[in-house]
């Protein structure tokens, strides 16, 4: 293939365009741990050919950000530079966005808040997992559809073992939504944890050692 037709060496090797049967070894992925959510006479979809270059997306080069343009009151939880934020509509499971509330992605977040960001998803994997009935958070980064970072943390319901593992977003989506009500209350409890362990301003480490206050080697 030549350099210019979109492929490259992660994409070359596939066959497009056609739908196929599961082989035997995309079956026992699907089986493996009982953890995949369908059953049935599955097929592997048609994979359309690579586009390159990709569209912008949205909100790159300098498109409308919609989350830029969020005020305090617009969401979940936030401080200056951190804002939680949970899907308008009711999932199966506890679920928030989280961001950053300047505009970067990950590769280039500046190291203040690159420093700041595990401090970040620990606190906001706190709050979910206080909730009863909950066992373990899951927390994804993907950014495919937005240039502003986002982390989506995921709690998975205690109890549920088929749930464990990488299918968990997909058992999110094909169960049952919770009723609104409780989607409702479940959001407002995670905000009220935010706050009770204290949010997610960092802190403050030991007082840098300066060169000469450092012991003689
Ligand atoms: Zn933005």
């Amino acid at each position: 293939m030549s350099e210019n037709d979109g492929y490259s060496l992660f994409t070359a090797r596939f066959p497009y365009d056609r739908s196929s049967d599961l082989d035997e070894r995309q079956r026992a992925v699907l089986d493996r741990h009982d953890i995949f959510p369908l059953e049935g006479s599955l097929r592997l979809k048609a994979l359309r050919r690579p586009v390159v270059p990709e569209p912008p997306r949205s909100d790159e080069n300098g498109g409308p950000c919609s989350v830029c343009r969020m005020a305090d009151e617009d969401w979940l939880w936030c401080d200056e530079r951190w804002g939680v934020q949970a899907w308008s509509a009711p999932r199966a499971f506890p679920s928030v966005l989280l961001f950053p509330r300047s505009h970067q992605d990950l590769p280039d977040l500046p190291p203040e808040v690159a420093g700041e960001l595990g401090h970040a998803l620990r606190q906001t994997a706190r709050a979910i997992e206080m909730l009863e009935g909950i066992a373990r958070v899951h927390v994804e980064k993907r950014g495919d559809a937005g240039e502003h970072m986002h982390w989506y943390l995921l709690g998975r319901a205690e109890g549920l073992m088929q749930c464990r593992g990488s299918f968990l977003p997909l058992w999110d989506m094909l169960l049952a939504p919770m009723p609104d009500e409780i989607w409702q209350a479940t959001a407002k409890q995670i905000r009220t944890n935010m706050d009770s362990v204290g949010g997610i301003a960092t802190p403050r480490l030991s007082r840098a050692v300066s060169a000469n206050e450092a012991a003689p080697c």
